[in-house]
């Protein structure tokens, strides 16, 4: 008999970052992770993570409110259905509960990752196979502070970790912000690719100033400058400079990128298991950009080391991301709960390996760090 879904265990799981992570709507010091443990009836784990940055200040959903809508709504769905028909199973959460994406990515990660154990086989490889096995990271700065911005580049760069650099910008006045960036952008000259994400925080004028005074400094991608509702507002600034605009927060799944293809948006999309519900979704929104000629770039909500695996196989199988990732969310954790970190090296990091995410849980960490 084939197997079924026996239990799904959720934990939430707190871990400290190595620095405060200002971002324009909170300030981080902390992560805090959900991971799902998917057992199956012939005795296989599948692992899942849902997490977000900056709670309820940044999107609906919170650790809480994912722990608890899974433990209560999602997981009595799947219990007890067979463990591998995955769009099945997709499909009967999508038909049973709206909206929830980063819980529902958290419960396909843990599903693909069981199905790949079973078969032997990579999550890459469920989904086609892996066209790059070693992707691209930036770094995000976001001390706060300019001079230890630009020693922390520096080190980065020194160190071949990372030589690309997101600023997190907002959360002061426009022209403060500006300096900021231009003064790093100065410093790292034409050693490193420098690039903001606003996180909403302007209005489409302020935009205007702003982007243009950024374009001028040399920035090279803007993320995210207005509101995630105003599509029409973020095609105006695509059409309007050279720069290209990083739409984030406005595109969550491939209907958000339709309308602003629709309408006319250049640029490019930041992609996101979290937003998109899970690696179907964000692969659905992926191929739908690469259609219209518009650019990827591999995102992060700061997830840990099961949700970064989860997304560097999807991005794997892509032929091409024109901005590369940010999959960084470990190396800004002081520790981790699974058994063998991820490899980041050469400006990059290197698609896991191995049967599913080919990531291990430590259990005296987790043991450690989950809440009890
Ligand atoms: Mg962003």
């Amino acid at each position: 008999m084939s197997s079924v879904i026996e239990s799904i265990q959720t934990l939430l799981v707190d871990l400290p970052t190595i620095r405060p992570h200002k971002l324009s709507m909170t300030t981080m010091a902390c992560q805090t992770m959900v991971i799902v443990r998917m057992r199956h009836s012939d005795g296989i784990e599948g692992l899942g993570e849902g997490t977000t940055i900056g709670g309820l200040a940044y999107g609906p959903e919170s650790p809480e409110s994912i722990k608890t809508n899974i433990d209560t709504y999602l997981a009595p769905l799947l219990i007890g259905q067979p463990s591998g028909n995955l769009n099945a199973l997709r499909a009967r959460l999508n038909r049973s509960a709206r909206g929830n994406a980063i819980a529902k990515s958290a419960l396909e990660t843990a599903l693909l990752d069981a199905q790949g154990k079973r078969l032997g086989l990579s999550v890459a490889e469920l989904l086609g196979g892996a066209c790059q096995e070693h992707l691209p990271v930036l770094w995000t700065l976001a001390s706060g502070d300019t001079a230890k911005d630009i020693d922390e580049a520096l080190l980065r760069l020194e160190q071949r970790r990372h030589c690309d650099f997101k600023l997190k910008i907002g959360a002061n006045p426009v022209k403060q912000d500006v300096r900021h960036v231009a003064a790093i952008k100065e410093a790292l000259g034409d050693r490193a690719g420098v690039r903001v994400d606003v996180n909403q925080a302007w209005d489409e004028s302020t935009a205007v100033y702003g982007i243009q005074a950024l374009q001028d400094a040399g920035i090279e991608l803007i993320e995210q400058a207005i509101p995630a509702r105003e599509h029409a507002g973020l095609i105006r600034l695509a059409n309007r400079f050279n720069v290209p605009m990083l739409a984030d927060e406005a595109v969550q799944d491939a209907r958000d990128g339709l309308d602003l293809i629709a309408g006319g948006f250049s640029g490019a999309f930041a992609l996101k298991i979290a937003k998109s519900g899970g690696l179907q979704g964000v692969l659905e929104l992926a191929h739908l950009a690469q259609a219209a000629g518009v650019g990827l770039y591999g995102g992060t909500l700061l997830e840990g080391t099961i949700g970064t695996a989860a997304s560097l196989h999807a991005w794997a199988t892509l032929p091409e991301m024109a901005w590369g990732t940010e999959m960084f969310g470990p190396l800004l954790l002081k520790d981790d709960i699974v058994a063998e970190p991820l490899a980041y090296d050469d400006f990059g990091v290197a698609l896991p390996s191995g049967p599913g995410l080919g990531i291990a849980l430590d259990e005296d960490k987790l043991a450690h760090y989950a809440r009890s």
